[in-house]
C-alpha cells in the first residue's frame, strides 16, 4: 500500500526540469505526499523533492526531526520564497547526489508561500535547519542542484573522483 519510491541520481535529466505546478487536491496527491515520507524516512533524508522521485511536480517534503526536537514531517506543495535574510553556511548533502558533501552558502532564514496537501494557502518565515532544508528542495524544483552552488574547484574535485558525471 505505502510503497516506497525509487530515487534518481544525478545525471537523470528530470533534475534539471523546472517542474510543473500542483492544481489537483485530491487523494491522489495525499498518496504521493505518503509515499515521499516513507521513501524519504528509509532513504535517511531530511528532505525529498517530487523530481527526485520522477515528478515533475512542485511539491517537496521535509522532516528534520532527527536534528531537531519536536518537527514532524511536512509537505509544501507550490512553495515560493517571497522574502530571505542574513547568510549562512553548513555541509548538505543530497539523496541524488550520493558521497558528495559540501559547505553552501544560503539565507539564514526565509519567508515561504506554500499550500499544504489540502491546498489551503500558508506564509511561514522558517530559520536555521528548516530554512535550510526547504531553499535546497525548492531549488530541486527549479531545476537547481547544490552542487551549483559550491565552488567550480571543488565540484571539478568530485568530477575527477567519479562522484560528479561530467555532464552534471
Ligand atoms: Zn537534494
Amino acid at each position: 500500500m505505502n510503497s516506497t519510491m525509487k530515487i534518481r541520481y544525478i545525471g537523470d535529466p528530470i533534475l534539471r526540469k523546472k517542474a510543473e505546478p500542483i492544481t489537483e487536491f485530491d487523494q491522489k496527491l495525499k498518496h504521493t505526499v505518503e509515499q515521499m515520507v516513507t521513501t524519504m524516512h528509509l532513504e535517511d533524508g531530511i528532505g525529498l523533492a517530487a523530481p527526485q522521485v520522477g515528478l515533475s511536480k512542485r511539491l517537496l517534503v521535509v522532516d528534520i526531526s532527527p536534528i531537531v526536537k519536536n518537527e514532524k514531517p511536512q509537505a509544501c506543495i507550490n512553495p515560493e520564497i517571497l522574502d530571505s535574510e542574513g547568510e549562512c553556511v553548513e555541509e548538505e548533502g543530497c539523496l541524488s547526489i550520493p558521497d558528495v558533501m559540501e559547505m553552501v552558502v544560503r539565507p539564514e532564514s526565509v519567508t515561504v508561500a506554500y499550500q499544504n496537501v489540502e491546498g489551503e494557502k500558508k506564509v511561514e518565515k522558517l530559520s536555521g535547519w528548516k530554512a535550510r532544508v526547504v531553499q535546497h528542495e525548492i531549488d530541486h524544483l527549479n531545476g537547481i542542484l547544490f552542487i551549483d552552488r559550491i565552488s567550480p574547484l571543488k565540484r571539478q574535485m568530485h568530477i575527477n573522483k567519479g562522484r560528479i558525471p561530467a555532464t552534471y
